[in-house]
């Protein structure tokens, strides 16, 4: 595990945030109960009452494990899915509400980077067309020889050099850490100022990844570009993210500058998700937490704290009191009754 670059404090973004999210959920309707459709309707909660802002430069990693709601979050963001309820303000505006069509303005400012490169692109494409298709879709970039500028500094920016050598090749023809480099590309070309990155290296070899997640940490720095980074693994936060954000079942259970999150976890779901992440100096391993039990049903939610079922150190009280964020340890804030 690479250990995050130093922060002060929790360095939280002031009034020049780029998004600033409050109470969002989102939740799927599945049906009702009985024959004829007449009793109580269920519900998937896949997210529920999110909170946290995001500064500009800033990236915060959004962790937990598959099904506890960071993909739906991220559409969500997008417009792709429309919340429940609650605000997403971005650049200053309120989108919660916006229509489709004002959300295609929002998403040239706004791009998602998935997490299959193969999948993301057209096989029968070239890599110049395929970066130059989002120009198009969105009438930007002025005449087709500043198009074809930006292109290749999207590509350049992107590692891909010189560009000249990848314009007309096909997809095929790259290895799986260069189509990663297409993608991004392909949302660079719009000049964002915020990247949500939903799992963007767990397809690659693991040589690669450590080198996407330092262009993304280059972006950071040389383009100014916020980044929402999605992933399973904070193994691999360390490197890149200025702050996490642990999410279990549809809610943030620990927020928090990355190296106190790392070092000094407090919630026992953030203890147990980091005593499995591999470290190369014994000395450093956490006693490893393993939880007992699955993810509990996302429809039927337990009661009190979601995460009493499988925690190692539930009370009678985890059962009737579904703790929210309060303020914890060096920076951070934790949704547990036992921490301080
Ligand atoms: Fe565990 Fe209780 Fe804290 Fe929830 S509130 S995390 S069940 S100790």
């Amino acid at each position: 595990m690479t250990m995050p670059r130093a922060i002060s404090g929790n360095e939280l973004p002031g009034k020049d945030g780029v998004l600033t999210v409050t109470n969002l959920q989102k939740r799927f309707l599945l049906g009702r109960a009985g024959i004829f459709g007449r009793g109580s309707e269920s519900y998937v909660h896949a997210v529920d009452d999110v909170s946290f802002s995001l500064g500009r430069g800033e990236v915060l990693a959004l962790v937990g494990e598959s099904g506890c709601g960071k993909s739906t979050l991220a559409l969500t963001l997008l417009g792709l899915e429309k919340p429940t309820r609650g605000s997403i303000r971005f650049e200053g505006n309120e989108i919660s509400e916006y229509s489709s069509a004002q959300m295609k303005n929002v998403r040239r400012h706004m791009q998602m980077i998935f997490q299959d490169p193969y999948e993301s692109l057209n096989p029968l494409m070239s890599i110049g067309e395929i970066v130059m298709e989002p120009l198009k879709v969105h009438k930007l970039g002025g005449s087709r020889a500043e198009q074809e500028t930006r292109v290749v500094r999207a590509l350049e920016d992107a590692g891909l050099k010189p560009a000249d050598r990848y314009l007309k090749r096909l997809p095929h023809e790259l290895s799986g850490g260069q189509r990663q480099r297409v993608v991004i590309a392909g949302a660079l070309v719009l000049e964002p100022t915020l990247l949500l990155a939903d799992e963007p290296v767990s397809m690659l070899d693991v040589s690669i990844r450590a080198e996407i997640l330092n262009l993304l940490a280059e972006l950071r720095d040389t383009r100014g570009i916020s980044i929402l980074f999605i992933t399973h693994d904070l193994g691999t936060v360390g490197a890149l993210a200025d702050r996490v954000a642990v999410m279990y079942l549809g809610r943030i259970v620990e927020i928090g500058p990355t190296m106190a999150v790392l070092t000094n976890p407090q919630h026992p779901y953030t203890k147990a998700l980091l005593s499995v992440v591999p470290v190369p100096n014994p000395r450093l391993r956490h006693k490893r937490l393993i939880l007992s039990g699955e993810t509990p049903d996302p429809i039927n939610l337990p009661t009190g704290c979601r995460f009493h079922p499988r925690c190692p150190l539930a009370v009678d009280a985890c059962r009737k009191t579904d703790p929210p964020l309060h303020p914890a340890g060096a920076g951070q804030e934790v949704a547990c009754i036992l921490v301080e």
